[in-house]
């Protein structure tokens, strides 16, 4: 039997990653007739599909951001369950991004291809740990892609957040996170630091950490910060969208320890960009030694590199003698993280 090379039968196109035989995309960019999701976030879930093919978790946070009608049809598949569509092998693995994160593995024709979505190696409170599937073609992100990006322990992040609140205690510590994943993390980590006051969240905050706490996901005591007395928010914790650290939303809080959490904050100069007192390093995608490992590890002969720095990641793989190129895929933004 031919097995013919999977850029024959999965390649991108203007609606995002098609895999011809099976007749569906992976994370499409607009409204399409059939899709795979890998995980909720925004530039890969998006609303309008026929058909939805996903995780439990991810169709659940869909649903949450986008109404229980935000596609035709939903299929939940468990985690190593396999399922065939139109011949193809469809199985869905963790990534270890967030919650309900997934990376999807088909096989077709005696090849196999690994779209892993956004995906960590790093142990996180929130998900199931990425497992490392061998393939022909593994299709990664790169939004970390250069060597400079080396992220911290998040444990040891968050004794940093414990230590400095213990040194300002008269203040709120207000932290910036990004909604999805990162805040509910982030939350998860200062409960198994120990800390079992309330956290405060913002109001763009609330729903999807509740659907965590609904899905499984213990947080502890979460309340929204905006019904809040102001004077139980001093020497507290509140967590809100990175946008609303230097909103009007924010003076509220007096005099706060500004702090933010995410891998950009690995760049001096992004901090001060952000006006951030207490940079945390924390990040749900891979850094740089993680990717080169895990590209490594699939002992896929090619590699596709989607959103962030493909070029140096490309370089860097080509002086090891792996085949490597960029899929240029509308819609895959600077995640933000
Ligand atoms: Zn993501
Ligand atoms: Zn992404």
């Amino acid at each position: 039997m031919s097995r013919p090379a999977v850029d024959t039968w999965l390649y991108p196109t203007p609606a995002g990653l098609y895999c011809e035989p099976g007749q569906f995309y992976i994370d499409p960019s607009r409204s399409i007739e059939r899709a795979v999701i890998t995980h909720g976030h925004s530039d890969h879930a998006r609303s309008g599909h026929g058909a939805v093919l996903a995780t439990a978790q991810t169709i659940a946070i869909m649903k949450v951001r986008y109404g229980q009608a935000c596609a035709g049809t939903f299929d939940p598949v468990r985690l190593g369950e396999h399922r065939s569509i139109n011949g193809v092998t469809v199985t869905l693995v963790p990534a270890g991004h967030i919650l309900g994160s997934a990376q999807v593995v088909l096989d077709w024709a005696g090849r196999r291809a690994v779209i892993s979505g956004d995906y960590k190696r790093a142990g996180d409170p929130t998900c199931e740990p990425f497992e490392l599937v061998t393939c022909d073609v593994f299709v990664t992100e790169a939004t970390f892609a250069l060597p400079v990006f080396r992220h911290e322990k998040a444990e040891h992040e968050v004794q940093r957040l414990l230590a400095s609140m213990a040194a300002e205690s008269g203040r709120t510590h207000l932290i910036g996170a990004y909604g999805l994943g990162k805040c509910q993390r982030v939350i998860k980590l200062i409960r198994e630091a120990g800390y079992d006051k309330p956290i405060y969240l913002h109001g763009a905050h609330m729903a999807l950490s509740e659907l965590y706490i609904e899905l499984g996901i213990d947080l502890g005591d979460i309340r929204p910060a905006t019904v809040a007395d102001t004077k139980d928010l001093s020497g507290g914790i509140v967590l809100c969208p990175p946008s609303a650290l230097n909103d009007r939303w924010a003076r509220r809080f007096g005099d706060p320890v500004t702090s933010f959490a995410s891998g950009w904050m690995r760049v001096r100069g992004r901090a001060r960009q952000y006006g951030i007192e207490l940079p945390l390093v924390i990040s749900d995608h891979a850094d740089w030694p993680e990717l080169i490992e895990t590209i490594e590890q699939t002992e896929a002969e090619d590699v596709w590199v989607t959103h962030g720095r493909d070029d140096a990641l490309i370089h860097h793989l080509a002086t090891k003698g792996r085949k490597a190129r960029a899929l240029a895929l509308v819609g895959r933004d600077e995640e933000a993280e």
